[in-house]
């Protein structure tokens, strides 16, 4: 008979804690998870899945207007926003069930309420009626996310963060985005999308820090021209709520803006407070994220945390696989550590992007640091679709090449269907491909990809002067997807 109630408990029914707790149950564990608000977490709820539904939807519009010269008469489209919450609403609750399904068929007991850590080996979860049940646990794995930062200027609590922006009962006609981030840069796109005059203010001097210069400067000139107003070294200095219900932002250029909505995005706090972690001993880092090794165990020896709350990489993906290292350590006699090379992202701008590796600036430092040189193959197009719209829409490939090794080390499109492109390349760089590999590799026609596979003509060595000093930017927040190696024992 074990000690223990049971031999994971975990805290946080969100990606991470689902995949882990579902993973553990399949290989034998008796595993318990507490939740205190929705299954399927931040990704599934407030995050990922809705903002992809709402991303289709604004698209849609360009479909409606493309569709025109494709030969269909159509009416002026008309917005009914209730139903697309609605719907979005309906589908959530659908996944929301499936999640639930998924750990009762692998006999997970679920408690709903707040967990807190009572000692690392026992998790108390209090329920909304104040009612309380503790469990002990061989081992417990947080994965309880993060929350998203507000401002701090006067007025900021006017403002919406990214939980509320998914529950709004109309569409604001007016909306004024802060921040130069995915979540920003994703919502400035869709409401756009959805007819609303759309004005994004960020404080450096070009949004999306971190990504290719080439994509940043491209995703911006294709905004402005579907008229998303870019304000860059601007920031909100106060907002004051109007007697008519809009809102004034005054801007730190002294302009004042009268809004209907503004959405905070800027950046994501780990959820680590107020869960006992830090009373149990379980060291939390300066941003107030867990501390873990190369597999994921904290300070407290039978405490495992992955996903937002340790704040490496914030992807449901990595969330996902960062469980599964856990749970085959720990249930499978595996002796895994995660993997973070080469881990692709798409940010569903409009239109969006999709990249792998590593950026020009970031391949052209390393090469620098090694005596090695770059080669960078850029294409910029009209896709085929629209020669006959005749929508201004250009796409962007770049490929990022080590001169001495002919190796791909980075892939950037901005266009229709970037993350679906890039996906595939992903796996490419991480098995090694080279330039020469790709150039062998046939083309599918007509088709955007192919870009890719038929690009030979490589860009001049720059001295152009970067318009953008991304060096004098601070450490890029993507530099650690593609680089960063958490080893066992020094990371703690
Ligand atoms: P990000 O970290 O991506 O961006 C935050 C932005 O806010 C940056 O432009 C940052 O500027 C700016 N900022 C930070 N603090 C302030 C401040 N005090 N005042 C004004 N601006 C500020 O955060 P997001 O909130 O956009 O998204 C959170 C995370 O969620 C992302 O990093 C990503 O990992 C994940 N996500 C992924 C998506 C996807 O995969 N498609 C979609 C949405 C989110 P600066 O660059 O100058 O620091």
């Amino acid at each position: 008979m074990s000690a223990y109630d049971v031999d994971l408990f975990v805290i946080g029914a969100g990606s991470g804690g689902v995949r882990g707790a579902r993973v553990a149950a399949s290989l034998g564990a008796r595993v318990a998870i507490a939740e205190e608000r929705f299954f399927g977490g931040t990704c599934v709820n407030v995050g990922c899945i809705p903002k992809k539904l709402f991303s289709y939807g604004a698209h849609a519009r360009d479909d409606i207007e493309d569709a025109r010269a494709y030969g269909w008469d159509v009416a002026e489209p008309t917005l009914d926003w209730p139903r697309l919450v609605a719907g979005k609403d309906r589908e959530i609750a659908r996944l929301n069930g499936i999640y639930q399904r998924l750990l009762e068929s692998r006999g997970v007991e679920i408690l709903r309420g707040r967990a807190t850590l009572e000692d690392p080996h026992t998790v108390v979860v209090t329920a909304l009626d104040g009612s309380t049940t503790r469990r002990t646990a061989r081992h417990v794995l947080v994965a309880t996310g993060g929350t998203p930062l507000r401002p701090t200027f006067p007025g900021a609590d006017l403002a919406l963060i990214s939980d509320d922006i998914f529950y709004l009962s109309q569409r604001p006609d007016r909306l004024l985005v802060i921040g130069g981030g995915y979540i920003a840069v994703e919502m400035a796109g869709i409401f756009r999308g959805y007819g609303a005059a759309v004005t994004l203010a960020y404080r450096g001097a070009l949004f999306l820090r971190g990504f290719d210069r080439d994509v940043r400067t491209h995703l911006a000139g294709e905004m402005r021209q579907r008229g998303v107003d870019l304000r860059f070294h601007c920031d909100v200095a106060s907002l004051t709520r109007r007697a008519d219900g809009a809102l004034d932002a005054v801007l730190t250029t002294g302009e004042t803006l009268v809004v209907d909505a503004v959405l905070a995005a800027v950046g994501r706090a780990p959820n680590a407070r107020g869960l006992g972690l830090e009373e149990a001993g379980v060291a939390l880092d300066a941003r107030g994220a867990v501390r873990v090794d190369g597999r994921f165990r904290t300070s407290a020896r039978s405490v495992y945390a992955v996903g937002d709350v340790i704040d490496r990489v914030q992807l449901t993906p990595v969330a996902l696989a960062e469980a599964m290292v856990v749970a085959h350590n720990l249930f499978g006699g595996a002796q895994r550590q995660a993997d973070y090379e080469f881990i692709p992202s798409a940010v569903f701008s409009t239109p969006p992007i999709g990249t792998v590796g590593l950026t020009e600036e970031e391949a052209r430092a390393e090469a620098t640091e090694r005596g090695g040189a770059v080669d960078i193959f850029r294409s910029t197009f009209t896709p085929l679709k629209h020669t006959l719209t005749g929508r201004r829409e250009k796409t962007l490939m770049k490929l990022v090449v080590e001169r001495d090794t002919d190796r791909v080390v980075g892939v950037h499109v901005v266009g229709a269907d970037a993350g679906e492109i890039v996906q595939g390349f992903a796996v490419a760089l991480r098995l090694g491909a080279t330039k020469a590999q790709l150039d062998a590799t046939v083309g599918i026609h007509p088709t955007a990809a192919e870009e890719l596979v038929t690009m030979r003509e490589r860009c001049p060595d720059p001295d152009r002067a970067l318009e953008v000093d991304q060096l004098a930017e601070g450490p890029s927040p993507r530099r650690a997807i593609v680089h960063h190696r958490w080893e066992d024992s020094d990371d703690r």
